[in-house]
């Protein structure tokens, strides 16, 4: 491995000027880049706080530890939660997309799509942080499903959007209006497909003109073969703390180590893109909330500059709390104030059982076309599926 890694310091690259920042982002202001993608890793959002709970150090498999797993795994195990969702409505709680702010790499993500360069980022992550970014969501293939859509677990039944949002911050359980299973948000537990949409988007790789894999280890399948199914000829950047994967095994292989924000700072300044990516990123700083309620910083300069993607957050976040009021204006100074944020830690036996709340029936989404075309990587064995 060591060796196919060097192998190609040997050789001059075939389509960067030479395997260094500058190049890459010669090569990405050039004709000849047209179509970006992506693969994310939990790396990427690391940054943003959002802690990795396979690693014993973030104290978060000891906090899963209280609520009486048999194992920390479980807590992402179907038949578990099946018998008891308390522990993973708790962890969703902590984990809860709407308390942690994107990166400055999720805004980068952003500005390329904004540039037209963006064809598809695949992610690992089921935080969402890449949509509260501002990515527009037909260019993301959550590849673990993520807290974006829920269904019940028994039906298919899907379930309101902010209903869950209301459920999961208030460490109620949500369950299914149509026959009262419980709901659990589209992220792929032990043993589960992966989503119908990643499978049909991985053929797309073969029209990368460049690929980007950020923060990953790469250990985890059938995620890490994507790097494998772009043609040689294209270019594949790595932005990684560690070398990883086969990167150094093709002509056009960059390494560009170190963490996501700093190297993707760096990057953005060789594109001359640096102000675009601050502008972006300051945005993000609006859609973080917390517990209690919805946390918006408005701008009160500049309020018009604000983008749809983030105009349409707030207005969803004024309607999760602020149920009195109409969105129409969406929310201003007046009627959010900002509060302290809350760090609760209330104990998960304070879960009540049960809390059904009237929604709509809404069409069951479960029901979709049946895919012929089949990827032909192994599946997932239960010990590898990992989450975060
Ligand atoms: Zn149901």
């Amino acid at each position: 491995m060591h060796q196919s890694r060097r192998s190609n310091r040997a050789n001059k690259p075939k389509i960067l000027a030479a395997r260094d920042i500058s190049s890459v982002a010669g090569y990405m202001k050039s004709k000849d880049c047209k179509n970006v993608m992506m693969m994310l890793g939990a790396g990427v959002s690391t940054s943003a706080g959002i802690p990795d709970f396979r690693s014993p150090e973030t104290g978060l498999y000891s906090n899963l530890a209280r609520l009486n797993l048999p194992h920390p795994e479980a807590v992402f195990e179907i038949n578990f939660f099946r018998r008891n969702p308390v522990p993973f409505y708790t962890l969703a709680h902590e984990l809860y997309p709407g308390k942690f702010r994107p990166t400055i790499t999720h805004s980068f993500i952003r500005l390329l799509a904004e540039k037209g360069l963006l064809h598809t980022c695949f992610t690992q992550n089921i935080d969402t942080l890449e949509r509260r970014a501002g990515v527009p969501e037909e260019k993301i293939i959550e590849a673990h499903g993520s807290f974006a859509t829920q269904r019940c677990i028994d039906c298919s039944e899907t379930f309101d959007d902010n209903d869950m949002k209301r459920h999961i911050l208030q460490k109620k359980i949500a369950r299914c209006v149509s026959c009262g299973g419980y709901v659990k948000p589209d992220i792929v537990f032990f043993g589960e497909a992966l989503p119908e949409i990643f499978i049909r988007a991985v053929p797309n790789l073969r029209k990368a003109d460049l690929l980007i894999v950020m923060g990953t280890s790469l250990t985890v399948q059938p995620f890490a073969s994507l790097a494998e199914r772009v043609d040689d000829s294209c270019p594949r950047v790595l932005i990684n703390l560690d070398h990883v994967g086969s990167f150094g095994s093709r002509s056009d292989d960059v390494a560009l180590l170190g963490k996501c924000d700093e190297v993707v700072r760096d990057l953005c300044k060789e594109l001359g893109w640096d102000d675009e990516l601050n502008q972006l990123w300051d945005e993000t700083e609006a859609s973080v909330i917390t517990d209690k309620q919805p946390v918006l910083k408005v701008n009160s300069e500049e309020p018009s500059e604000k983008s749809d993607t983030l105009k349409e957050i707030e207005k969803q976040f004024a309607s999760l709390d602020l149920d009195s009021k109409d969105g129409n204006n969406g929310p201003s100074a007046e009627n959010l104030t900002p509060g302290p944020p809350s760090e609760s830690k209330d104990k998960a036996a304070a879960l009540p059982p049960k809390s059904v709340t009237a929604t709509e029936n809404k069409e069951n989404a479960a029901g979709g076309k049946v895919v012929e075309e089949k990827l032909e990587v192994p599946a997932i064995p239960p010990a590898e599926n990992k989450l975060l």
